[in-house]
């Protein structure tokens, strides 16, 4: 009989789990339909030795204090600013765009208060900042907008940034400084020995047991549990009985290239040209040392994997019911990007994670 039966063994289900069993002394079962642990962030290192990232780059960075001193407690911490390139016009220019992308593509000598005013005579007049044209129209204008974000996002998610809400590009910022860093965060760390071997240690507890290969359908008949926590997709809990929650997914292509270096830096975004969206090459984003290098291209699709909940109106509406429906299932809490449909960072699955902690521990 175990205390609490956990689905998901990814940052929301580990966090759970490592905090009942080591702070309340609970017995707790993790299950994982896949062959590993560590959800989505799961690293591991490929054929030729190189440590990578199964389903793409994972950078670590959070404003939280509790969060990164919680995490790091299963691992030291690799310092790591993230920096992405973009590929506009011929050149590679810095996303987030900056004093340096506009000078360069525009061969022009701005200073930033100079690139102030080139953004204000160029941002279009929008009343309310709905959507995700309007955060970037209203403020750099049209043409940077084009150039940057409009087909990306169109590739990324098989909508136009018209019909996504304002927070999917409101994560990219804007500046007129030269900071070239894509996150702002006080805290940006990898874990020095990966997430994988993280989550191993979170999972460590004599207290856990993971059972992976394991589909919560599969088992739940045959475990004896007294409350169940649901990382998965909630709508798949409740057998899509309002229909589908829409996800979008990827197909990543990795590959290893036999020269050391295979690009000028840690992801190289295309939003013109190609199928794919961003190459990551990861030796930058884990300081490993190595003869060869291995990359991932990211292709956006439809089917496959549940990755991205996908920030819209209607879609919005939809994991209200759902939302409803799992608020009056008792004994049940669902948790994470799946479970409360989120386009969450990990650190702020970290977040949740402890606040529902905190909650079930009263
Ligand atoms: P997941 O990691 O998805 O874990 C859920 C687990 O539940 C999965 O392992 C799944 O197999 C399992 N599961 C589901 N249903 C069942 C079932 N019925 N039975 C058994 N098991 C089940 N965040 C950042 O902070 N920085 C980044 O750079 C970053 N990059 C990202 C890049 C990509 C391409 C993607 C897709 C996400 C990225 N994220 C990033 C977000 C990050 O992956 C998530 O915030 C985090 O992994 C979510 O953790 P989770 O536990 O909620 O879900
Ligand atoms: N985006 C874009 N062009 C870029 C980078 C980002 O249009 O060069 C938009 C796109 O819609 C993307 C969103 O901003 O989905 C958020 O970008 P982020 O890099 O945070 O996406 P993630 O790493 O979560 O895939």
């Amino acid at each position: 009989m175990f205390d609490y039966l956990i689905v998901g063994a990814g940052f929301a289900g580990s966090v759970l789990a490592e905090r009942l069993a080591a702070d309340a002394g609970k017995r707790v079962l993790v299950v994982d339909r896949r062959p590993h642990i560590a959800g989505n962030a799961y690293d591991h290192y490929d054929d030729s030795g190189i440590l990578v990232h199964k389903y793409g780059p994972h950078i670590f960075h959070t404003n939280s204090s509790e969060v990164f001193d919680y995490l790091g407690r299963f691992t030291e911490w690799r310092a790591y600013e993230h920096r992405v390139l973009a590929s506009v016009d011929g050149q590679l220019v810095p996303v987030p765009i900056n004093l340096d992308t506009v000078n360069r593509l525009y061969g022009l000598r701005l200073s930033s208060s100079e690139l102030e005013q080139f953004f204000a005579e160029r941002a279009e007049r929008v009343e309310c900042v709905r959507t995700s044209e309007d955060v970037i129209v209203s403020r750099v204008g049209r043409e940077l907008y084009t150039k940057f974000f409009r087909n990306y996002t169109r590739k990324q998610w098989g909508l136009d940034p018209s019909e996504l809400d304002a927070s999917v590009t409101a994560r990219v910022p804007v500046r007129s400084n030269r900071d070239d860093r894509y996150f702002g965060d006080t805290y940006q760390a990898m874990p020095s020995r990966g997430y994988t071997r993280m989550f191993e240690r979170m999972l460590a507890h004599p207290n856990i047991k993971v059972m992976l290969n394991a589909d919560f359908r599969e088992i739940v008949g045959e475990v004896g549990y007294r409350e169940l926590i649901y990382t998965g997709p909630v709508d798949e809990y409740f057998d899509h009985r309002f229909g589908k929650l829409p996800y979008r997914s990827l197909r990543f292509r990795h590959e290893t290239v036999d020269k050391p270096v295979f690009q000028r830096a840690p992801v190289v975004n295309y939003p013109n040209e190609h199928p794919y969206t961003r190459i990551t090459e990861f030796k930058y984003l884990t300081g490993q040392d190595h003869g060869k290098t291995s990359v991932v291209y990211e292709y956006p699709c439809d089917d496959g994997d549940p990755y991205y909940p996908i920030p819209r109106p209607e879609n919005a509406e939809l994991y209200r019911r759902y939302k409803a429906l799992a608020d009056a299932t008792p004994g049940v809490h669902f948790v994470g990007r799946l479970g409360t449909y989120r386009y969450y960072n990990m650190d702020q699955v970290v977040a949740q994670a402890l606040t529902l902690y905190a909650r079930l521990r009263g």
